[in-house]
């Protein structure tokens, strides 16, 4: 049977990060497995709270469970971004493999004491849950931006990294290394990539010694991300650019079929525009593996 943390110590062996992709319905879900299948790259598909609303906590977990054993394939779930314990409790009850507890809007210690309890109440309902901390400033919404949020101010430290995850016992931390939810215009169109602080990312490795996590990938420059993965982040979250791919293949499906009214034939080219994102960022993150 396939673990995350097992999927996860693998991928660190060989050098290599998981790819974590936000789905909001069965069109991203469709073309997140299929990227995965035709790669055969383990992958963990996620749902903020607000996606989770739209979809349904408990129904989500009953379909990745269902994915997951029909195909035999290393497919995970996450709750990303928890704001509240209750909300994780929903996770942890629906068969989720791993949450995101995002307290980092609260000064330091208060994040830490209730990520600490946190840990211990959801690891009590489900002990192979892993449980991500975030410290930091990252910004919010992964939406299309006018401008850049100051985020230098919110970055990460070394110290705060290791007394976080010492005090909380988290198995996973989000650090702000440069990354930030969303996209610029600019980067939509290809113009500019953000880029990381790959210093502060192997110096967090090494004093928390924990998996990372890096949010916010749409849009990030390649080669940052091969070295930001090499450095020790072992999770890239990308969903910036599914969503404009879906946008797009959408706008596409509709334009192609003006009388068209059968969703399953509108669809399609959704989903293709979705996958071929996916199949791009998988292959980059399993790079190691297709080389071998
Ligand atoms: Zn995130």
């Amino acid at each position: 049977m396939y673990t995350l943390r097992g999927i996860l110590q693998d991928a660190q062996a060989r050098g290599e990060a998981v790819g974590h992709f936000n789905i909001s319905d069965l069109v991203l879900l469709k073309a997140v497995l299929g990227a995965a299948r035709e790669l055969s790259a383990p992958v963990v598909v996620g749902l903020s709270e607000g996606e989770r609303e739209f979809v349904g906590t408990s129904q989500i977990g009953a379909l990745v469970k269902s994915l997951r054993e029909e195909f035999d394939f290393p497919i995970f779930l996450n709750a990303d971004h928890t704001h509240s314990l209750a909300k994780g409790i929903e996770a942890a009850k629906a068969g989720f493999d791993a949450i995101v507890f995002d307290l980092s809007a609260l000064p330091f210690e208060e994040n830490v004491r209730q990520t600490k309890q946190a840990v211990e109440a959801l690891k009590a309902i489900n002990p192979s849950m892993m449980v991500e901390g975030e410290i930091g400033d990252i910004g919010t919404g992964s939406e299309i931006h006018d401008s850049s949020p100051d985020l230098s101010k919110g970055l990460s430290t070394p110290e705060e990294a290791k007394q976080f995850v010492e005090s909380t016992g988290v198995d996973i931390l989000a650090p702000a290394v440069g990354n930030m939810h969303g996209m610029l215009r600019s980067m939509v169109k290809g113009e500019t990539k953000k880029r990381l602080d790959l210093e502060r990312i192997a110096a967090i490795k090494q004093a928390s010694g924990v998996f990372l996590t890096l949010h916010g990938g749409s849009g990030t420059d390649d080669d940052d991300l091969r070295r930001a993965i090499a450095a020790g982040i072992n999770i890239v979250h990308i969903n910036t650019e599914l969503r404009v791919a879906w946008r797009r293949g959408l706008e596409q499906g509709l334009a192609k079929m003006p009388d068209e009214v059968v969703p399953y034939k509108i669809l399609p080219p959704a989903v293709e525009a979705v996958k071929q994102v996916v199949l791009s960022r998988l292959r980059l993150f399993n790079e190691k593996r297709r080389a071998a």
